[in-house]
């Protein structure tokens, strides 16, 4: 933490800008292993509320990490690093009144409740809930197979735990639940 370094206030604050985009800014928060549809059902979402005139951002795993975060590996502690640089980033966005979206597997508890910590109120967690077996069967990056050649260390479900949400704001089971119908429970249980 820098010294001399000093919070500065400014005259525009998020009810300003939320007014200006007749919405309320938050943070969905998908959670799941790799495969278990976060991107899918995130796009989808994304395209309906955009139909309906709200301006929203994608912030995803794989993106980020080819930026913001292209010196991380998925190490626990650069895991974390990485959320904590997507918490405060989301933080932004919220502020500037955007609904975002953040599609990572997080599978920490630890480091998705900073996250909530963070944003308190403004952070709304999806479990994407889509068995291992299920996953590594869509596999739809062909991350799964070159994780069991052992072309990739630390993947999550495999060498790597999973943390599986206690009190997510919603839960979407991507076994029986289709894109829409998910799309769908979104925004009526967050009313967006
Ligand atoms: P993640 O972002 O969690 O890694 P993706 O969204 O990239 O996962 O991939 C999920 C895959 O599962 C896609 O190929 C998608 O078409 C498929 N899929 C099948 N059924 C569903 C469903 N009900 N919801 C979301 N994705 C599904």
């Amino acid at each position: 933490m820098s010294e001399n370094v000093y919070l500065e206030e400014f005259t525009i604050g998020r009810g300003e800008r939320e007014g200006l985009l007749n919405q309320k800014g938050i943070v969905i928060w998908f959670t799941g292993l790799s495969g278990s549809g976060k991107s899918t059902i995130a796009n989808a979402l994304e395209k309906e509320l955009h139909k309906r005139g709200k301006l929203t951002y994608v912030l995803d795993g794989d993106n980020l990490r080819l930026s913001l975060n292209s010196d991380l590996k998925f190490t626990e502690e650069d895991r974390k690093e990485n959320l904590r640089r997507v918490g405060e980033v989301s933080k932004i966005l919220v502020n500037l009144g955007v609904i975002t979206l953040c599609t990572f597997v997080s599978p920490i508890r630890q480091d998705r409740e900073e996250t909530r910590k963070l944003l308190g109120n403004d952070y709304k967690e999806v479990y994407v809930n889509c068995p291992f077996s299920e996953c590594e069967k869509r596999d739809p990056k062909n991350l799964y197979k070159r994780a069991r050649n052992g072309e990739i260390k630390n993947f999550t479900g495999l060498d790597s735990p999973y943390e599986a949400p206690v009190s997510p704001e919603i839960t979407i089971d991507t076994t029986n639940t289709t894109v829409e119908e998910a799309v769908e429970r979104i925004i009526n249980t967050l009313n967006l």
